[in-house]
């Protein structure tokens, strides 16, 4: 690219290269009431998709889990399948890396009956003893926590952090 080729050559706010005014695009997300060389807008226009993407998604999300924490039983009325989705999402939350390098191994789980919480079947990884812990679940009957047991050792894919 040459300079002199433009008729008003223009310094891309973006990435900095020299672009021909009338060639550019109006930003619409990154510079507002800026016009950006082609490459730009072609980059930011993908972001903007991806923005929105991820605007559907939550709204979708939002739809689908109104109300439920305040449902008794919420949880097992959801499919094994979208549990075990939730899970495994909220297990890369906690710890992302170890989850890509361990990749599909799994760790044990444990049932115990929780004296300090209404006697019921408590399921959580074996290490994890703290008290708050995320990963801490609760279940009436044995056979549901045995069930939701066997989900997580599937889904999970990490330890504990620090186990
Ligand atoms: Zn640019």
């Amino acid at each position: 690219m040459e300079n002199y080729d433009f008729e008003m050559p223009t310094p891309c706010q973006h990435c900095g290269e020299i672009f021909d005014l009338n060639d550019g695009f109006g930003s619409e997300k990154w510079y507002p009431n800026t016009v950006i060389c082609e490459e730009c807008y072609r980059k930011e226009e993908e972001e903007i998709e991806e923005d929105e993407r991820w605007e559907t998604v939550n709204n979708e999300l939002s739809n689908a889990l109104y109300g439920l924490d305040k449902e008794d039983g919420a949880w097992d009325k959801l499919s094994d399948e979208n549990r075990a989705l939730i899970l495994h999402i909220v297990n890369r939350r906690y710890s992302p890396e170890e989850g890509k390098v361990r990749g599909g191994s799994t760790i044990k789980w444990e049932t115990f009956t929780d004296e300090s919480y209404h006697n019921m079947i408590a399921v959580r990884p074996i290490g994890d003893t703290d008290f708050n812990s995320p990963r801490l679940f609760h279940f009436i009957f044995p056979e549901n926590a045995e069930k939701f047991k066997l989900l997580a050792e599937m889904a999970f894919v990490a330890k504990p952090n620090g186990g």
